[in-house]
């Protein structure tokens, strides 16, 4: 079954969607017509480039196949963290250190984005500053540690440092060593600023069109996109489908593993309770390779993210199981009732480097068909950023998209049907690192 649907209940009892007020649908595609360009796929990198786009002056469609934000960008943990999923010297090795700093630099304009379109277009969607890299034992500190300074001696990047005998005024728990705090990362309600992003581009003059499934697509100097309705004819084409693009583009969908992640919700806990959890009020992660990420909203809930799948069906007692891991991190959470549960699906790549590029084109014309995925789980500020280069590239000044498109990916190994075993066995591996102290 295609994951869009499979997908479905995922997103049913999220936090986020029970505290947004959605306005009316964006219309149904019910018709034939023509633009400069056409977007497939309404979260935030589709968004982005679409706004960039019509502020640029082409006439812009996006289609998106159920509502606006109804992917990873409308669910995830809402941690915009400095950065990509991979680390620094898989870029340095595959496009040496001058590309990689310039890498590195977009990661961090990608926080100034985010920040200043929230201010711009006045998103109402709950950001504050600050986020914890936390250690949950002696070596991952010294690792942590070890990162830290080589961020900061080769990429200029300043993170404050904290010492074991500290970390117990940043964190109410017992379960971490040690960390490191960066003010200029944060979080934010993820759907609000989905939403709000939508606005503004529907502000700028982007078509927007929900419950709009693109089912075939042809490529040519004019691509045609198909829905059940209508059709749109477009010079160039953004896929920014995240995993659920499968059949469309088979060739990119052999790069990326849909992989599922979950976070549960409590309920409003007394202020005492809520401010003391994390008193600086930043987002969190662990150093785990199967991290756990968590953060307390405005409303005075914990939030809490964590645990892999890689099966496309909804884990059973997902709400119970999620709160064991709160719990564990957070025993005086015992007795809070978890309201919310959900999950998303990831789009990891081989190497979690971002996969962004231009399908080949047929004999004849210039390729015209741009992608962007690959995030690894990593794309809440990237997603901004990237959407903002594609529209650079489309308007002719490819210079900095590229320096993406040059890095490599690989398909994962076996195809499709040996996808998942491979990656289970990688997993397995990482947390078996992840126990040992
Ligand atoms: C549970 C979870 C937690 C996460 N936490 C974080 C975090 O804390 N920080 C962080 O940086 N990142 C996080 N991420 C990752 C981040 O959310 C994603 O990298 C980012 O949102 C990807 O945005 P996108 O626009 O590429 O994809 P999406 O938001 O998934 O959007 C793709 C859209 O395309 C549509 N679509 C697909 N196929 C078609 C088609 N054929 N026709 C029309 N429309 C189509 C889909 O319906 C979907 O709405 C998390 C992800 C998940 C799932």
């Amino acid at each position: 079954m295609p994951l869009l649907d499979t997908d479905q209940e995922l997103t049913r009892d999220s936090y986020y969607a029970a505290t947004v007020v959605r306005g009316a649908s964006y219309p149904v595609l019910d018709e034939t017509v023509d633009c400069d360009v056409a977007v497939v796929g309404g979260g935030l990198a589709g968004l982005s480039a679409a706004l960039d786009l019509a502020q640029r002056g082409f006439s812009v469609r996006l289609l998106e196949a159920r509502e606006i934000g109804f992917g990873a960008s409308g669910r995830n943990g809402g941690q915009a963290i400095h950065g990509l999923a991979c680390d620094q010297d898989v870029i340095e090795a595959q496009l040496g250190a001058a590309d990689a700093r310039r890498v590195w630099d977009m990661t961090i304009e990608a926080l100034d984005l985010l920040q200043g379109r929230i201010r711009k277009y006045r998103i109402d969607c709950d950001w504050r500053s600050g986020y914890l890299g936390l250690a949950r034992n002696a070596r991952k500190g010294v690792e942590l540690a070890a990162w830290a300074d080589r961020l900061e001696a080769v990429y200029g990047y300043p993170l404050q440092r904290i010492a074991p005998a500290e970390v117990g005024g940043w964190i109410a728990s017992g379960e971490f060593h040690s960390g490191v705090h960066d003010a200029r990362s944060g979080h934010l309600h993820p759907l609000k600023y989905t939403l709000g992003l939508a606005g503004a581009a529907r502000e700028a003059g982007v078509h927007l069109h929900e419950n709009s499934e693109v089912v075939a697509l042809r490529q040519g100097p004019q691509v045609e996109l198909r829905t059940a309705r209508g059709s749109v004819r477009a010079r160039q084409v953004l896929l920014a489908g995240n995993v659920y693009l499968q059949g469309l583009a088979p060739a990119l969908a052999a790069r990326i593993m849909p992989v599922g992640t979950y976070i549960a919700c409590t309920e409003e806990l007394p202020d005492v309770v809520a401010d003391a959890l994390i008193p600086s009020r930043s987002a969190v992660c662990d150093t785990n390779f199967v991290l756990d990420y968590f953060r307390t909203t405005n409303d005075q809930r914990m939030l809490y993210g964590g645990r892999v799948s890689y099966s496309t069906v909804t884990p059973s007692n997902l709400a119970q199981s999620m709160r064991q891991r709160m719990v564990a991190t957070f025993p005086q959470l015992a007795a809070a009732r978890i309201e919310h549960a959900w999950g998303g699906f990831v789009d990891i790549s081989m190497n979690r480097a971002p996969d962004f590029g231009r399908l080949p084109a047929a004999a004849g014309h210039a390729p015209n068909i741009y992608y962007l995925q690959g995030f690894s789980g990593h794309g809440l500020a990237l997603t901004g950023l990237a959407g903002q280069i594609v529209a650079e590239a489309m308007a002719g000044d490819a210079s900095r998209f590229d320096v993406f498109a040059r890095l490599r990916h690989r398909r994962f190994p076996g195809g499709r049907l040996l996808r998942t075993p491979s990656l289970v066995l990688g997993m397995a591996w990482h947390r078996l690192r992840d126990k040992l102290a």
